[in-house]
């Protein structure tokens, strides 16, 4: 990774192929086998089952500014593109000067057509996330603010003090997450990951049953796992929201020579075919693929034992 993103400068996974194409298992390193279950199960039906039908040929997605100055930010929003930006917020060591620079300087690129969403990956208490989010409304329009604070009781605390939608992001790790989510009514709007979910129609199960709106995100995947995710933004009845799947630039590399890049801030609906000549210059050395190997099948007598139960 050019950038060290969630604690890591190296992207891991294993792919495989079956019958309706490449699948990809990329569970973090620091997962135990338990909670990588749902991954592979996203990995086999890419693999084994492909996916429901799409209703569109192309999905939007999102710009995503770091936590840089306003001109840096304002650049990676014109070079884009896209119509729709998430701006990083609530940085360590900055202020919320320094934010509110930044979502104004998005907000004038994109104009009064454009939207502005900020993402706070949790970083802050109940009451600065509500002077917050009323300070940058004020200059950006918000679309909607992404995990103001850290847990599920914060955010419903904050939705019920600000105008402007919360949208849950951290908050849904794991498959029960968006029903509590849901429960506590914490937020306007759901963000859904294939891989930690279990899969496309796992997904599209959820995003039924909790009757918010929901919004597709990469866990930073190659372009085969971003391949799922945009087959889920495709699948989806109704897309109200721009994506978090225009990744591919956080990688150093990819696993095919046409990879999943948004082009003006849209993202094709198709397969992704992996080559052999792209995978050499990413491919792991003997002792990390003999780890995924063996992650792979402790996980996968696990996935078993759940079935047969
Ligand atoms: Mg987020």
């Amino acid at each position: 990774m050019p950038v060290r993103f969630r604690g890591i400068h190296r992207r891991e996974g294993l792919l495989m192929r079956g019958a309706a194409g490449w699948g990809e298992f990329s569970p973090f390193l620091d997962y135990d086998d338990e909670e990588c279950v749902p991954w592979l199960r996203a990995a086999l039906e890419a693999a084994h089952d492909g996916w429901p039908e799409p209703v569109r040929d192309r999905v939007p997605v999102n710009a995503t500014v770091p936590a840089v100055g306003p001109e840096q930010a304002a650049q990676i929003v014109r070079t884009s593109g896209a119509s729709t930006a998430k701006v990083k917020v609530a940085e360590r060591g900055q202020t919320l000067a320094d934010d509110v620079a930044r979502v104004e300087a998005v907000r004038d690129v994109l104009g009064s057509g454009g939207r502005v969403r900020v993402d706070a990956n949790g970083g802050w208490s109940v009451d600065d996330a509500v002077a917050a989010v009323k300070a940058l409304d004020a200059v950006g329009t918000l679309e909607y603010v992404e995990q103001p604070c850290a847990s599920v009781e914060e955010l419903a605390l904050v939705r019920r003090r600000v105008d402007v939608p919360v949208a849950a992001d951290e908050s849904i790790r794991r498959a029960a997450d968006p029903y509590r989510v849901r429960d506590l009514e914490a937020a306007d709007v759901a963000v859904l990951k294939v891989q930690p979910l279990g899969g496309v129609r796992a997904c599209l199960r959820v995003a039924e049953e909790i009757g918010l709106p929901v919004v597709v995100s990469s866990a930073v995947e190659s372009s085969v796992g971003l391949a799922a995710g945009v087959a889920l933004a495709a699948a989806l009845p109704e897309l109200p929201y721009a994506c978090g799947l225009g990744t591919t630039s956080l990688l150093g590399g990819d696993v095919t020579s046409s990879p999943l890049d948004p082009v003006d801030g849209w993202l094709p609906v198709r397969t992704v075919d992996v080559e052999e000549a792209a995978l050499a210059d990413v491919a792991a050395d003997a002792a990390t693929d003999a780890a995924w190997r063996a992650r792979f099948e402790r996980v996968d007598a696990l996935r078993r034992a759940a079935v047969a139960r």
